[in-house]
C-alpha cells in the first residue's frame, strides 16, 4: 500500500509584459520639461493608443474589451466542443479527422485577425491561464519505496 500526496510544481518561468506583443510603454510630455509618468499603451482590440488605469488594463473602453471577449466566446465554443471530443471521443475523434480541423479552425482566425484587425493576437497569453490555474502543474508523488534509482 503506498501513500500518494499531491506536490506543487512550480509552472514555467515566464515573465509576463503588460500585454503580449505590446510595443513597449510610450511616455508622453504634458509639461514642458516634464515626462508623464503613465505609460501608454496599444488597445488589445482597435490598436488605438491609451492609457490604462490598471497594470493588467488592455482595453481603451468597455466596448472593446467585450468585442474581445465575445470574439473568443465565439470562436472558443466551438473549439471546445472539438478538442472534448478529440480528447474524450476519441476514435471519432480520429475517425472525423478532427484535430485537423481544429488547426483549420486556427488558421482561419488567424486569417480573420491579419484581414481585419491588423494581425493583433485575439487571445491571451498562456501565462495568464497558468497563473490563474497554478494547480494544473500539480503532480501525484507516491510515497514510500521508490522504483526510481536516487541520485548517491
Ligand atoms: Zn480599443
Amino acid at each position: 500500500m503506498t501513500e500518494a500526496s499531491v506536490t506543487r510544481l512550480r509552472p514555467p518561468r515566464v515573465r509576463l509584459r503588460l500585454v503580449a506583443d505590446a510595443p513597449p510603454p510610450v511616455y508622453r510630455s504634458n509639461r514642458p520639461g516634464h515626462d508623464d509618468p503613465k505609460p501608454r499603451r496599444t488597445c488589445d482590440e482597435c490598436g488605438e493608443l491609451f492609457t490604462p488605469s490598471t497594470e493588467r488594463d488592455g482595453f481603451c473602453t468597455t466596448t472593446c474589451r467585450k468585442s474581445f471577449n465575445n470574439r473568443r466566446a465565439v470562436r472558443g465554443a466551438e473549439l471546445y466542443d472539438l478538442f472534448m471530443a478529440l480528447r474524450f471521443e476519441r476514435a471519432t475523434a480520429k475517425r472525423l479527422k478532427t484535430w485537423m480541423v481544429i488547426c483549420r479552425m486556427a488558421s482561419l482566425f488567424r486569417k480573420e485577425d491579419r484581414a481585419e484587425r491588423a494581425a493583433r493576437k485575439s487571445w491571451r497569453s498562456s501565462e495568464v491561464i497558468f497563473q490563474r490555474r497554478p494547480y494544473l502543474f500539480a503532480a501525484v508523488i507516491k510515497r514510500g519505496r521508490s522504483t526510481d534509482k536516487e541520485a548517491g
